[in-house]
């Protein structure tokens, strides 16, 4: 093929040759910046003394797990790199297993029994909510060095874990399995962005635990996601697990300006065009306008995961670095926006739909859901393009 007729109208036509026959320009992208990544990296650490485990689920909160996995596993300068990797699932594991990363791979929730052979062969840390599944690791491990693995404890979540007055009844039993090292103990905080006394009794409840079970049993003690980090204090802890906060985006408003978004949701207009007063736009026709308007059509919908649910809610996009209202229901492909107020805006003019003039978060509240939903949803067909280092 190299360096046939086509190949080299494509090499003079593409920049990237690599790409054959080339790609045509997205029309959706999220600009993932591995410099703002690295940034927030350093953010948490100076939060907290001791290791980090950063959480890369759901393809890393969106951003593309491989890639932000490869970024993380390479800082330097004085930085430790995450000592785990947090993920949800065995074939989230296998991702970063398949791409060559070498950190430690912690599995954030409880496993199933057929997976536990391959967690077991490559050593991948599951975290234990039962003496059943203690027992069944132990026993799959046989003839093996003693596997690595954290406890939960359920102090508050109600989604996995020893309850805390079970734990200590059941160390006696867990330290006898001899193929097993207990090496951490975590627990997950259900409110720490929304109720700060539910939160504080918590800290105080995992450090008692911690603290009578015997503080130093336990290599790794880990409380904190990025809200727990932000705003309390454990006395035990020596890991943490950040996910949100990773992204540039904080849980806790008031920390925000500390943290730098890592995407940015882009779009562009592919149309323009003025439309007269009392038209209606958008499917539904719920907004019709009130005077002759400047209407863009820009190339993104719900089916890149731009939620629909933002439809009639007041919620802006930015053009020329101007807050653009949408106007009537987002489509699947695409949104309408109101672009009166700019001065030239025409086809091809790059739309953020979020990222650091509109926080995702401010786009959340809009959709009446969460940043991280938001996040987790951008959907496959949008490229992921990568920016900085
Ligand atoms: C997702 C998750 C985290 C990270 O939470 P953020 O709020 O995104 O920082 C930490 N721990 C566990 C167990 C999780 O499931």
């Amino acid at each position: 093929m190299l360096g046939s007729h086509t190949e080299l109208l494509y090499i003079t036509d593409v920049p990237d040759s690599q790409h054959y026959p080339p790609e045509s320009p997205p029309r959706a992208w999220a600009e993932i910046n591995l410099t703002h990544l690295r940034q927030n990296y350093r953010t948490v650490a100076t939060y907290h003394q001791g290791d980090i485990m950063a959480v890369l689920k759901a393809g890393a909160y969106g951003h593309g797990i491989e890639k932000i996995a490869q970024t993380l596993e390479g800082i330097e300068n004085n930085m430790a790199p995450p000592a785990f990797l947090g993920v949800a699932s065995v074939i989230e594991a296998r991702r970063l297993h398949q791409a060559g990363i070498h950190t430690r791979i912690y599995l954030l929730g409880p496993t199933f029994p057929s997976e536990r052979e391959e967690i077991i062969a490559h050593r991948w840390t599951p975290c234990i909510s039962t003496m059943g599944e203690a027992i069944h690791f132990n026993d799959l491990n046989t003839g093996n060095k003693p596997l690595p693995v954290h406890l939960a404890v359920d102090t508050g979540m109600g989604r996995g874990g020893f309850l805390p007055h079970h734990i200590l009844a059941s160390m006696d039993e867990l330290s006898e399995l001899v193929n097993l090292e207990i090496e951490g103990i975590g627990s997950h905080l259900p409110s720490a962005d929304e109720d700060a006394a539910f939160t504080q009794e918590q800290f105080q409840l995992y450090d008692n635990t911690v603290e009578s079970i015997g503080t130093d049993l336990f290599r790794y003690r880990h409380l904190s996601n990025s809200a727990g980090l932000l705003a309390y204090q454990s006395r035990t802890t020596n890991l943490c697990r950040p996910g949100l906060m990773l992204y540039g985006i904080s849980p806790l408003p008031e920390y925000q300006k500390k943290l730098k978004p890592v995407m940015t949701l882009k779009s562009r207009v592919s149309l323009v065009r003025t439309l007269p007063s009392g038209m209606g736009i958008s499917y539904g026709r719920e907004t019709i306008l009130e005077k002759d308007t400047q209407v863009a059509t820009i190339g993104i919908g719900y089916g890149d995961g731009f939620p629909r649910s933002l439809s009639m809610q007041n919620a802006n996009v930015w053009i020329q670095k101007t807050r653009c209202p949408i106007l009537g229901r987002v489509t699947m492909d695409q949104i309408m926006a109101d672009v009166s107020h700019l001065d030239n805006c025409k086809p091809g003019d790059e739309v953020e739909l979020f990222g650091n003039n509109i926080l995702v978060s401010e786009i959340a509240t809009h959709a009446n859901t969460i940043p991280w939903e938001i996040l987790t949803g951008i959907t496959p067909r949008v490229t992921r393009k990568y920016i900085g280092h």
